[in-house]
């Protein structure tokens, strides 16, 4: 039952509770502690006690401002049940229900999202409108709809998702990860999601909560995993925990603006000053997103709980969490660990936006460089491999310098990771320029052909930003609404509806084929979830690597040259076990004798 149903029935009661987080909970989960929240006026000056026998009442712990009680409870002994929670005043009492459910059978064993799956990211403002009547909602402070406006609402929302998952699972993509749900009750800029207002609710202009476990439920049997986005750094400053917070020191600089400098370099850097460290972690992202202080135990466990709760009610199979690096480390490190003591095999890919391998690494789990403190975290973001993408393709290759030398030269020094297989390898997101910036690069299909056979091909987690597949573009210094632009189609009277090959252009059509025959080869494809990677430097600007997994291997060859290229075979022969194999692309035999010719920038995958 909802909160608002017995909201107002108490007239005569001690207090009106306005919110209680969780809203509810389950019984017999591995961590038997719950928090509960309860917020209302004057609540702090209430008794408490609880109707339950066998739910026992550990803690009450009142906060600065009267208008909040953190109960903690112990379920170990708890069945599923509707317990109350009993207030009083005196003589007059208020009676909150809180409903412990049935976990869904073998909810813990949900799966996580590795090398197998190839991550589909979606803005669900900008991807597809599938209920125009949610785009306005009375009472939310943006209330209007301007698809002309980089940094207003568009109207996208979940049922536009759930319209295309055909699309999608045609596509071959495995898992959809959604820019934040939550609910944003912002003034401005709330389509982009990230200043949460309400954690455990979705906004209402992309549906409910039971539309988006809906939506997780029927991706799933289309066999896609659903990743869902979510902030511990910071909130939306309209969120309640913040205008009407419980004590100050829920929020860094005791609740006051002071803003970071974005340098999470100085988290890693063994010569950063006191100062420098503290501006970074400490610092507020932005005024409007004030930065909570994961140090304080309530804030520790209001948050670890609001990821719990989404993961148990909906069953997703993964969380990005944002500005991974700006929290607390031994915090986030806590967190990752109690999320997965629930769920053994869940997967969390933290937002490590750092220039470095050096810096990158030191984020994921079993680093040796953070040793001995361990983030438990599995999954970091390949930014540097990014970067480097971002020019390979457009550059000559030499032996030493250019093109396809930097893949090569960067992956040489994975050693620093503890785990390669785990990265997240992407060639764009919502934050950074589309890998086509504009018209120019768009047309150069070749380009695009080399960077999604590498990116699919090569060790680690590929995601992919929608709109990629139709060439899309955008650059990021025009705007990040530029970054955002709506799906042609998405829209009931669009110009065009590129979901459908017959909207597509030829150049935009010939890319989505090339991705899609791509995708669903690479999908159940062991070779490269699974396998090992070898490689070789480059040689005559050819970049060759193997992948290799049961005796099966994937060999790749790669021209990074605007010219042909001939090349001896003789140094690849321990991955070139048969003198001839099919070239996936072309469907063509590939004779493999002593040498080798490449047109301009031709790639060869070959299947042993
Ligand atoms: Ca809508």
């Amino acid at each position: 039952m909802s909160l608002f149903a017995f909201l107002g029935l108490h007239q005569s009661s001690a207090v009106v509770v306005k919110k209680i987080t969780p809203t509810f909970w389950w019984a017999g989960m591995h961590n038997p502690e719950l928090q509960i929240m309860l917020y209302g006026d004057n609540i702090g000056s209430c008794d408490v006690s609880l109707s339950s026998p066998d739910i026992a009442l550990r803690d009450v712990v009142k906060q600065e401002n009267p208008n909040y009680l953190l109960l903690y409870v112990d379920l170990s002994e708890a069945a599923p049940q509707t317990f109350n929670i009993i207030l009083k005043q005196g003589r007059k009492e208020t009676v909150v229900p809180y409903e412990l459910k049935q976990r869904r059978p073998h909810s813990s064993e949900v799966k996580g999202f590795d090398a197998s799956d190839v991550l589909y990211l979606i803005m669900p403002d900008r991807f597809a409108n599938g209920n125009p009547a949610n785009d306005i909602v009375p009472g939310m402070k943006e209330n209007k709809v301007n698809r002309n406006e980089q940094y207003g609402r568009h109207g996208g929302d979940l049922k536009g998702i759930e319209n295309h998952l055909d699309y999608l699972e045609d596509l071959g993509v495995t898992a959809i990860w959604l820019n934040p749900i939550q609910e944003n009750d912002m003034p401005g800029g709330s389509y982009h999601g990230y200043a949460i207002t309400d954690y455990f609710q979705v906004d209402r202009r992309y549906g409910s909560n039971e539309e988006f476990r809906q939506l997780v439920e029927k991706a799933q049997a289309k066999g896609m995993k659903v990743v869902m986005d979510m902030i511990f750094n910071h909130c939306g400053s309209h969120n309640f925990i913040f205008s009407d917070k419980p004590s100050t020191d829920w929020f860094n600089f005791k609740s006051n603006y002071v803003g970071t400098s974005y340098k999470t370099a100085s988290v890693q850097d063994v010569h950063a000053s006191e100062y420098e460290y503290k501006i970074a972690v400490d610092g507020w992202f932005t005024r409007q997103m004030p930065d909570l202080n994961q140090r304080n135990r309530h804030v520790a466990q209001f948050l670890i709980q609001s990821s719990i709760w989404w993961i148990e009610y909906a069953g997703i199979n993964g969380i990005r969490q944002d500005t991974h690096p700006y929290a607390d480390f031994d915090f986030m490190a806590r967190w990752c660990k109690a999320v997965n003591d629930e769920y053994p095999d869940f997967n969390i890919v933290g937002e490590t936006w750092l220039n470095s391998n050096v810096l990158v690494s030191f984020w994921q789990k079993d680093s040796k460089l953070a040793a001995p403190r361990n983030s438990n975290l599995r999954t970091v973001m390949d930014f540097p491999l990014m970067d480097q993408m971002n020019k390979a393709f457009d550059e000559e290759t030499t032996d030493w310098a250019g093109g396809l030398y930097r893949l090569y030269d960067y992956l040489t020094q994975d050693l620093v990771y503890a785990d390669p297989m785990n990265l997240l390898t992407f060639l764009d997101n919502h934050d950074t320029s589309r890998f086509s910036t504009d018209d120019k690069k768009a047309a150069n299909l070749t380009r695009f052909k080399q960077a999604i056979t590498f990116l699919l091909t090569t060790r680690g987690i590929p995601q992919i930003y929608y709109g990629t597949e139709i060439l899309m573009t955008g650059e990021k210094s025009e705007g990040d609404g530029m970054l955002r632009k709506d799906f042609p189609g998405g829209w009931e009277g669009d110009a065009r509806n590129c979901f459908n090959a017959s909207g597509r252009t030829a150049q935009e059509e010939a890319a989505h084929a090339f991705i899609k025959k791509m995708l669903n080869w690479r999908k159940g494809n062991e070779v490269i979830g699974k396998g090992t990677l070898k490689h070789f430097s480059i040689n005559q600007g050819v970049y060759v690597y193997e992948r290799k997994y049961n005796g099966k291997s994937v060999v790749v060859i790669m021209n990074g040259n605007d010219r042909e290229a001939k090349i001896s075979l003789t140094p690849y022969a321990e991955v070139l076990p048969k003198p001839q194999a099919k070239d996936f692309l072309s469907g063509k035999t590939i004779t493999l004798g002593k040498e080798l010719t490449l047109g301009n920038r031709e790639i060869l995958v070959l299947e042993f």
